[in-house]
């Protein structure tokens, strides 16, 4: 009798988080269709304004209409300015405080990677089911979705007495530096929330993300005896740096590819007798007679956890620091970058409600992605105080390439998925 009491608590459990939509939910679902038009308007406007991250006065200009949209759904607007040297835009804050439901953070990003000496591509509609434009997948699909949302929500008055903050980083694409400073308000803003949401990209309809890999990187020199190649492999001349520097590389390959979610990639090496290193340049002089002494190779290195990065690190000094070729000398230095966003509990129950949402709409259960196929992204550094799920965004393909689109067919659907999530958690 008990059993069965409990497998009858198990049902009704179970029924409770497929729960079908309410009538405010159809409500907001009807809102969401009568308000496309201008959704799909703002969505071409904004593509239509450069705003690569170094155009400062373009992700200006992108976050000004943002803004505005913002101000007319019934949020507060500050822009949070970032000191010259940084040669960042900056990043607006769009915030409703109140006292019921979640704290919800919403996560966008103004800027694209396509600066305007690059090849320009309009908002242009390619057929019915897609549309092409800088940034539309990466993340300006993204951004209106969220606008979309909350304006649906606020004009049904359904946002009363919510705490939400829509916050969007001018310079998501290439970070201004140090971090510590362009990163400082994300932060502590972020951690006076429960949880964050991510409107980057969706892979796909039913996929979300859960965890995001960190990324940092790594400089690895080499040093030789410089002399006359014929006598290379003797006691006095060694190997020099340019086999230790391969000894090295392989080295790495062969300990630590292949281990999950752990990738890591010399995009940079360079060897000889003269080497000018001046930031992601290096001028290289060398003569097939001269034994090199000196190499470098820059590097990165993408890990799922801080414990994986550190341990991928005492691997790596450790291979630098022993078995090195005769008459050479290596050494190593990391340097720190985005922390990894790390699959919690949390994260999972967080994905486990936007599944039951998306059955209760008609279209299945959604999953946890790869970690393995996202990069690194602004919501990473929040992962640690805060229950996080990315990927809330617009569909499409391609981005961070010309002729990036997005799926017209999907975006409607990930816009009322968001705005009934949203709605959910804040009540
Ligand atoms: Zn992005």
């Amino acid at each position: 009798m008990r059993i069965l009491l409990m497998a009858m608590a198990l049902l009704v459990v179970h029924s409770v988080s497929a729960q079908p939509l309410t009538k405010e939910e159809k409500a907001i679902l009807a809102k969401i269709d009568a308000q496309m038009p201008e959704t799909m308007k703002l969505l071409e406007d904004v593509v239509n304004i450069n705003s690569g991250t170094l155009n400062v006065a373009g992700v200006r200009k992108v976050g000004e209409i943002m803004g505005k949209a913002f101000q007319q759904a019934g949020f507060q607007t500050t822009w949070v300015s970032l000191p010259d040297s940084l040669r960042r835009a900056g990043h607006l804050v769009a915030t409703r405080k109140g006292s019921k439901g979640k704290k919800l953070f919403l996560i966008g990003h103004l800027d694209t990677v396509f600066e305007p000496d690059m090849p320009a591509n309009p908002y242009r509609k390619i057929n019915d089911s897609t549309v092409t434009g800088q940034g539309v997948n990466d993340m300006k699909g993204g951004d209106v979705i969220m606008l979309a949302a909350v304006r649906a929500l606020n004009d049904l008055g359904l946002l009363k007495d919510v705490t939400i903050t829509a916050y969007f980083t001018g310079d998501e694409e290439k970070a201004g530096l140090p971090i510590s400073v362009s990163r400082a308000d994300f932060i502590e803003r972020a951690k006076q929330h429960d949880i964050a949401l991510g409107f980057e990209g969706a892979m796909a309809l039913d996929i979300v993300a859960i965890a995001r890999r960190g990324s940092s990187s790594w400089t690895l020199t080499t040093t030789g005896k410089q002399s006359h190649s014929s006598g290379v492999f003797n006691e006095q001349v060694g190997y020099g740096a340019n086999f230790e520097m391969a000894r090295i590389l392989e080295s790495f390959r062969q300990s630590l590819a292949g281990v999950k979610y752990l990738t890591f990639h010399p995009g940079l090496v360079a060897g000889g007798t003269e080497m000018k290193i001046a930031s992601g340049d290096v001028h290289v002089f060398g003569k097939t007679n001269i034994v090199a002494p000196s190499a470098v190779a820059y590097g990165d290195l993408r890990y799922i956890s801080g414990r994986q990065e550190d341990s991928a690190r005492q691997v790596m000094r450790r291979l630098v620091a022993t078995g090195n070729l005769p008459q050479t000398s290596a050494s190593i230095r990391f340097e720190d970058g985005i922390p990894a966003m790390e699959p919690t509990v949390g994260n999972y129950a967080l994905q486990e409600k936007l599944s039951a949402l998306s059955m209760a709409m008609g279209y299945g259960p959604t999953h946890a992605g790869d970690p393995g196929k996202r990069g690194a992204g602004d919501i990473s550094y929040i992962a640690a105080y805060v229950d996080c799920l990315d990927g809330l965004g617009a569909s499409g393909m391609g981005a961070h390439a010309p002729g990036e689109t997005m799926d017209l067919k999907e975006f409607p659907i990930l816009l009322k998925r968001a705005a009934l999530y949203i709605y959910r958690l804040t009540r």
